[in-house]
């Protein structure tokens, strides 16, 4: 059952936590054949099992030797990696103060034993269905609908990450403002429809290019894009920006309103700098929109960078 060198492609897991056998089999045979299952017998297991597995729910017993499920549950919600996942308690006690503490403790729901399969199977299918939705949606708050690619929120949390981890500190940073040459001319000539599938594909040569290079890549909004590279020094992030440009070169879209090619061109703007205490992820955001500036006046289709010091006023 715990399988760990096979996780379910889209099955969801759910983690059984009982010291008594015979109840994780009863649990098991309600649920085996719809999820993927794992479990513990007792609470320092279930956190360990919790952490490898990273179930989609926690089926958690209240009364066990050692580390007791209200004490597990606890841990579980302290746990930035864990916190998400619902637990729903089972236990044979039947008493209204154990309900309400453990739903205080933030348990989603609460089953009585003995186990009735029937209504466990679809309180767990309700809880799982609920999560899944949550996940998804938590996706969605973060990604750019029209390319795929991260937000502008999401980018700006990995760049405050990047510059705020203690083991960023004495690194390299760098970053790359992306911004479509006369796209309103591309939209004037083509129509909106063509200007989004031309978003979606420069989108996609910037992902290419950025993969190869372990950075992030995001859409910053409209026709400006974002790249973070994290461990990355100017000349290193200047040749990422040479990559991105020729990946868009290569996409070759037709762009008859464009005054430096007959197809579609990307300006950029690069800014590095050395992670120092009481630097802000803006310095990093500001100092790339100020060599993209100098790009666009420099003719367009162009990168230009520099590497700015801790002591940039803002
Ligand atoms: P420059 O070379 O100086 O960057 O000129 P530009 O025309 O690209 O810049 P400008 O900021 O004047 O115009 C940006 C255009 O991008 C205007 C806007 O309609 C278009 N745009 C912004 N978001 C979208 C989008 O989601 N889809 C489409 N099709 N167009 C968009
Ligand atoms: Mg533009
Ligand atoms: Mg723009």
């Amino acid at each position: 059952m715990n399988d760990l060198s096979q996780p379910s492609a889209n099955r969801a897991v759910i983690l059984i936590v009982d010291d008594e056998l015979s109840n994780v089999e009863i649990i098991y045979s309600a649920l085996g054949d719809d999820y993927e299952i794992s479990f513990a017998t007792s609470g320092e297991e279930a956190l360990e099992v919790a952490r490898l597995t990273q179930p989609d729910l926690v089926l958690l017993d209240v009364v066990m030797p050692g580390m007791q499920g209200f004490e597990v549950c606890q841990k579980l919600k302290e746990d930035p990696l864990l916190s998400d996942i619902p637990v729903i308690f089972t236990t044979g006690l039947g008493d209204t103060e154990d309900e309400i503490r453990g739903l205080s403790l933030g348990a989603i729901d609460y089953v009585t034993k003995p186990i009735q399969p029937m209504i466990l199977r679809n309180r767990v299918r309700n809880h799982v269905e609920l999560k899944q939705l949550r996940d998804h949606l938590a996706v969605l708050a973060v990604t750019d609908a029209l390319t795929g690619l991260h937000n502008r929120r999401k980018l700006d949390g990995l760049l405050t990450n990047a510059v705020r981890a203690p083991a960023s500190d004495g690194t390299w940073l760098s970053i790359i403002m992306i911004d479509v040459d006369f796209f309103k001319q591309f939209n004037d000539a083509y129509g909106h429809e063509t200007g989004d599938r031309c978003l979606h594909m420069v989108a996609s040569a910037l992902s290419r290019a950025v993969r190869q290079a372990s950075g992030y890549t995001a859409r910053y909004g409209g026709e400006e894009f974002a790249c973070v590279l994290p461990g990355t020094d100017l000349d290193r992030a200047m040749e990422v920006a040479a990559d991105i440009r020729r990946h868009v070169h290569q996409l070759g879209i037709p762009h008859v309103g464009s005054q430096v090619q007959p197809y579609v061109t990307i300006s950029m703007g690069v800014a590095s700098a050395v992670v120092e205490a009481d630097m802000q992820p803006e310095m990093w955001i500001r100092t790339a929109d100020e060599q993209l500036y100098l790009a666009k006046g420099a003719g367009r289709d162009q990168i230009k960078g520099r590497i700015f010091g801790g002591d940039s006023s803002l």
